[in-house]
């Protein structure tokens, strides 16, 4: 895998196979098919980090049906992931670069992004709910603290290793997290804006239990007044949502904002697609119907459609399968099996 910026900037000169739209578990494994049908791809993604719901939503939670893992955690799915598909293939990876238009120039594509033009013979949208955008915290501005101490995403938990962490949020994400960094975090602080909280009730009823062992300090209801610190974050003040004088001061490392996500199709929805129900319609083998371009994953919709990662994975073989056959029309529909072929450039198979 490659996001070396050198590299990536360099990829904007580059023609490829295959532009996959969306680095969740679909889009990943969409270039790892084309790999295997000796198709160069790359992946943009409009997060900041690979893995799409299964970091952004649950990277902690276990998958218990994905054929092969009697059970898997959801970020260790990404990573498995990652070096099948990314790092095996060398596949450059544009993150934070979201596809805003589509044009076509003769036989290619050429995608629109908030960093520049990407050009490829085939597209293949496997943007699961649209893309991601984490909801921002009313009342503050935060940016000028992100990339110096404000997350918005656990990717690894080793980034909250020994700093003092203020989750903010009252939902199940800031509740889980707030049970899944006691092990990691110094200080574990959870700030809501409302009396009680929007969690399932066994999550909370943790949460108050840590409370009371005095593992996490709680500060409900008050909200963000202003964020302190040279070049990184290192002290926050409180208010009381119902009496703005009462405030109070907490030294933190980090600040963890657990407000949801918006997901929505966005910019896909203006490019003519086929659209029903907020999904792409596609016809048996993944096709939409815009020229050159496939879709797979969540982000589809056909008669019997699941919205599962095993599904998807499926899906993005016949959607590589159909791209490869379209550029290189003596390539065989049907893969030759890896048992015989091994990882081209990468494994050898058996005679
Ligand atoms: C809490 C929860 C638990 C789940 N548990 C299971 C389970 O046990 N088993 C199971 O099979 N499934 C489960 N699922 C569903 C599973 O997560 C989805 O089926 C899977 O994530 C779909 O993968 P995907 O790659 O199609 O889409 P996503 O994972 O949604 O990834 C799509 C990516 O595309 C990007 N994107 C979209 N549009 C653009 C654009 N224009 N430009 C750039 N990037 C873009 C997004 O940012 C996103 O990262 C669960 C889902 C949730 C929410």
């Amino acid at each position: 895998m490659t996001t070396d910026p050198a590299t990536l900037a360099q990829d904007f000169d580059q023609v490829r196979d295959v532009t996959v739209i969306g680095a969740g578990p679909v889009g990943m494994c969409t270039s790892f098919w084309a790999g295997m049908r000796e198709a160069d791809s790359r992946i943009i993604d409009s997060l900041p980090e690979l893995g799409g719901q299964l970091t952004t939503l649950y990277p902690e939670k276990w998958i218990f049906d994905v054929p092969g893992h009697p059970k898997v955690l959801a970020r260790d799915l990404v990573e498995m992931l990652r070096v099948q598909a990314l790092e095996q293939f060398g596949v450059p990876v544009h993150l934070s670069t979201t596809a805003h238009t589509i044009s076509w120039e003769d036989d290619l594509v050429v995608l629109h992004t908030d960093r520049g033009e990407l050009r490829s013979r085939t597209v293949i949208v496997a943007g699961g709910h649209g893309a991601f955008e984490p909801k921002k915290l009313p009342g503050y501005d935060m940016t000028p603290w992100e990339g110096r101490g404000a997350h918005y995403i656990v990717g690894e938990k080793s980034v909250f290793a020994d700093k003092r962490v203020m989750i903010v949020g009252g939902g199940d994400s800031a509740c889980d997290w707030v049970i899944n960094l006691l092990d990691t975090a110094r200080e574990i602080s959870l700030v809501h804006r409302r009396d009680g909280f929007r969690a399932h009730e066994v999550t909370v009823g943790q949460v108050l239990q840590a409370a009371d062992r005095g593992d996490v300090a709680l500060h409900v209801p008050y909200q963000i007044k202003e964020v302190y610190g040279d070049g990184s974050i290192q002290r926050v003040r409180l208010f009381h949502s119902d009496d703005a004088a009462q405030e109070v001061d907490v030294e933190v490392d980090v600040i963890l904002l657990q407000l949801g996500f918006k997901t929505a199709l966005g910019p896909l929805k203006d490019w003519g697609f086929e659209i029903s129900r907020g999904a792409l319609v596609v016809d048996p083998v993944m096709k939409t119907s815009l020229p050159r371009v496939w879709a797979c994953g969540d982000i589809t919709t056909f008669d019997g459609k699941l919205k599962l990662i095993a599904t998807g994975f499926a899906e993005s073989a016949i959607a590589v399968a159909q791209a490869v056959h379209e550029i290189r029309p003596e390539v065989k529909i049907q893969p030759k099996y890896s048992t015989n072929t091994g990882v081209p450039g990468a494994v050898a198979g058996q005679p």
